[in-house]
């Protein structure tokens, strides 16, 4: 197999088989790693132009039920320093994005139980009813058919729910028994239909995935569709039973980028805070890839540092305006342009 060869296949009939895509993840070098991004990049213009979309992350509650072993604020981490932000507090958020000009707004937590439905839609609601051009996204994991639908009636667009790994064995090896892969793919399959602009994806690196885990992912996310892919690099927190594990590197997230960039040309990509916190430029990395999202944070500072999935997770210490602007200015130094619209799929509309 010729690489070169299969990246071209794969820019024009934006798939490939398992084993052609395990031999470019296998096999790819720098001088066809620069091939394949550029070839991304341009799909991305086509599509999107050079913009960036900016999304405000609201981290609203680090209460959770599951216990994913990755994750930092895993129920059984008992040194994770728990916060839930009132509704009024959320909104706080809000008019802060707002005024800093952002018009998606992020809301994600782990899966809380004093969020129930009644008050996720009072949420929506509240925020909808303030800022009615605004999209929201929600990324509050596992939920019923009915529950899904009861936050989209009351006007969530969007969501994000990363099926983590789309391989049986490997989703076992890193969540507990009670956890199912056919359920969280059950979820995205009724996002989905319900007619959210559903999100899916994974980490780099995560213990255990190797090239086969990898390649199941991209054919997972082909057949899915989604109009967003969340990747980033995995990164040990230091509570959990991973924390000498590897982190992802920028070499492995960026060729996946660039990858799901060829295989769903106009998805949304962001380039996420986590390649951001392994590399100082991790995310212009990533936008020459292929991203083109960034979600800086508008959480209130006093509750960043707790929402920590992951070890030293970056701008943890800085006010909404200075990310607003920090971000500003990478995209521009990186030769993008940012775009502060809704930044919808282009082949969505609203059901
Ligand atoms: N409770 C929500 C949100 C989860 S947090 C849900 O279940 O969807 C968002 C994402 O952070 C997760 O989907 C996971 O892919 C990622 N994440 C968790 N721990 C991480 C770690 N140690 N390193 C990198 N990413 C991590």
């Amino acid at each position: 197999m010729n690489i070169r060869n299969l990246i071209d296949k794969l820019a024009q009939n934006h798939t490939l088989k398992k084993e052609e895509l395990i031999y470019i993840i296998e096999n790819i070098n720098d001088e066809d790693r620069k091939y394949l991004s550029q070839k991304a990049s341009s799909l991305r213009d086509k599509y999107y132009g050079n913009k960036i979309y900016l999304r405000g992350l609201i981290e609203f509650t680090n209460y959770c039920k599951n216990d994913c072993y990755y994750c930092g604020i895993r129920k059984s981490n008992k040194n994770a320093d728990r916060y839930r932000l009132t509704l009024d507090q959320i909104l706080e958020c809000a008019d802060i994005g707002h005024a800093l000009g952002y018009s998606t707004y992020v809301l994600q937590g782990g899966e809380d139980p004093y969020f129930n439905d009644d008050r996720i839609v009072e949420m929506v609601k509240a925020i909808k009813a303030k800022y009615p051009n605004c999209a929201i996204t929600l990324s509050i994991g596992e939920k019923s058919y009915e529950s899904y639908k009861k936050y989209y009636d009351a006007g969530a667009d969007r969501y994000l729910l990363r099926h983590e790994t789309a391989n049986e064995e490997h989703y076992r090896k890193l969540h507990p028994e009670n956890m199912k892969l056919s359920n969280r793919i059950q979820c995205l399959r009724n996002l989905k239909e319900i007619g959210y602009q559903v999100g899916a994806g994974f980490m780099i690196h995560s213990p255990y995935q190797t090239s086969e885990t990898l390649a199941e992912d991209l054919l997972f996310l082909k057949d899915l569709n989604p109009e967003m892919v969340g990747i980033g690099p995995f990164i040990p927190h230091h509570d959990t039973q991973f924390k000498d594990e590897p982190a992802g590197t920028v070499e492995e997230t960026t060729l996946m980028l660039s990858l799901i960039r060829l295989m769903l040309p106009t998805c949304l990509l962001p380039s996420t805070t986590a390649l951001g916190t392994i590399d100082p430029v991790g995310r212009e990395k990533g936008f020459d890839a292929g991203a083109n999202v960034a979600m800086p944070n508008l959480s209130p500072t006093s509750s960043r540092k707790k929402y920590e999935l992951y070890d030293n997770k970056i701008c943890t210490g800085d006010e909404a305006a200075e990310c607003r602007h920090c971000i500003e200015n990478r995209i521009n130094i990186a030769g993008y342009v940012l775009d502060m619209s809704r930044g919808d799929n282009v082949t969505w509309t609203r059901k």
